[in-house]
């Protein structure tokens, strides 16, 4: 689970890191002109908050704005205005993609005088099994890009623990900054491992980490990813997810305990069982052709979430075919395979699918489906399953 930036600030904020005084707003922006009173300003900078980076170098869709998601204001009568511009727009960053994505919350913040731009990191190295951090002297840029031109200018850093780390005296001198600032950045790092480890995050990431004209660290960016296996932990912070910025198909799905995640393919795939849905993935993929989704039914699959698997699937116009997998466990092929044709008639479902069938009750789920007169193919053997899952895809 993604947190805004405004989010992740407020958090990060009450583990003593340095933010900057700010105010959030959700669809409405009434009370702008009064907060202004309690931000230092001028500058003040009004940010769109949407999940994804690059805000600063993208452009509003349809728009008389022609500035990007994050503007420095030096006018206090222009804020109003320019927060208005960009709510409820489309935002557009190298992070979105073509169709951008809808502001519906803005963060005002005060200003702040840059001296110089860090980029800091932390997330969990799986090689390793170690947090891992990333610092750069090259913030405010995308670290992807930093990473292709310049690598050398990356520092990973990994923790065996997880408690007073002590950064190496020589990165002092690497990171061109004197004793004072050195410490600071010490304690500040100190503080963002509390904070990783304390809210369960998987990522957090400040991009930039400023110098400020005062010679002092602010996070003038901040990005929190959570461990979503963890956060049955933390109430209060699973409160803070922003649903207009999940996939739809993804929060149906969710909803009546399916795992759907959409993929770019034109098979769509319906199964029981994680392992069998990543296998199944793979198969495709060998055949040469890609998934169009991972749909694990879950191991109580039942008719219902049968017609709900279909009714996912369907609204994904680049599905060409289907593939269905199932293994009878304690679940019984047969009532899968009702289930399946019931699905059919009452969708007016068109596309090819082909069923394959293992375990419990497998030669009657199949009797049902050959019977089923609908054009619906069933093959036992997994690898010729797929095969023509891909070959009905392409007629
Ligand atoms: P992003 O583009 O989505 O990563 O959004 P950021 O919050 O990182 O803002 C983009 C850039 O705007 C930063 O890298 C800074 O260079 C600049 N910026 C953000 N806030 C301030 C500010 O208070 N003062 C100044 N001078 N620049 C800012
Ligand atoms: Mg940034």
């Amino acid at each position: 689970m993604n947190l805004h930036e405004y989010q992740a600030k407020e958090i990060l904020k009450k583990f003593g890191l340095p933010v900057l005084r700010g105010k959030s707003y959700v669809n409405n922006l009434d009370s702008i002109e009064s907060d202004l009173i309690d931000l230092k300003g001028p500058p003040w900078v009004v940010k769109s908050q949407i999940h994804a980076g690059g805000r600063g170098a993208g452009y509003f869709k349809n728009s008389f704005n022609e500035k990007g998601g994050v503007q420095i204001i030096f006018e206090k009568n222009q804020v109003s205005n320019i927060a208005s511009s960009m709510m409820g727009n489309i935002l557009v960053t190298k992070q979105t993609g073509e169709q951008g994505k809808l502001v519906n919350r803005i963060f005002i913040e005060e200003g702040c005088d840059i001296d110089r731009e860090f980029y800091c990191s932390l997330l969990v190295d799986r090689t390793k099994s170690q947090l891992m951090m990333m610092l750069s002297t090259a913030g405010g840029v995308d670290i992807e890009e930093v990473a292709m031109l310049n690598p050398n200018k990356i520092i990973n850093i990994h923790f065996s623990s997880n408690k007073d780390i002590k950064l190496d005296e020589k990165l002092q001198q690497k990171l061109n900054i004197n004793k004072n600032q050195f410490d600071e950045l010490n304690s500040i790092i100190n503080k963002l491992l509390i904070a990783f480890n304390s809210i369960d995050a998987s990522t957090i990431e400040i991009n930039p980490l400023v110098l400020n004209k005062q010679g002092n660290f602010v996070l003038l960016d901040a990005k929190i990813s959570l461990d979503d296996n963890a956060l049955f932990r933390h109430p209060e912070l699973f409160e803070l997810k922003d649903l207009t910025e999940e996939d739809p198909l993804e929060l149906q799905a969710a909803q009546n305990d399916m795992n759907y995640v959409k993929l770019e393919g034109s098979i769509g795939c319906m199964v029981n069982g994680a392992g069998l849905a990543m296998a199944t993935m793979d198969i495709i993929k060998q055949y040469g052709e890609e998934p169009a989704n991972f749909l694990d039914l879950g191991g109580t699959a039942n008719k219902e979430r049968v017609i709900m698997g279909f009714k996912i699937i369907q609204s994904d116009p680049n599905v060409k075919s289907i593939l269905i997998n199932i293994f009878g466990g304690i679940i019984h092929c047969d009532m899968i395979a009702n289930g399946i044709v019931e699905a059919v008639k009452e969708l007016k479902f068109k596309l090819p699918l082909v069923v394959r069938f293992q375990g419990t009750n497998s030669n009657e789920g199949r009797d049902v489906i050959n019977n089923s007169v609908l054009g619906l193919i069933s093959i036992d053997d997994f690898a010729d399953a797929a095969k023509k899952a891909v070959e009905l895809s392409k007629v």
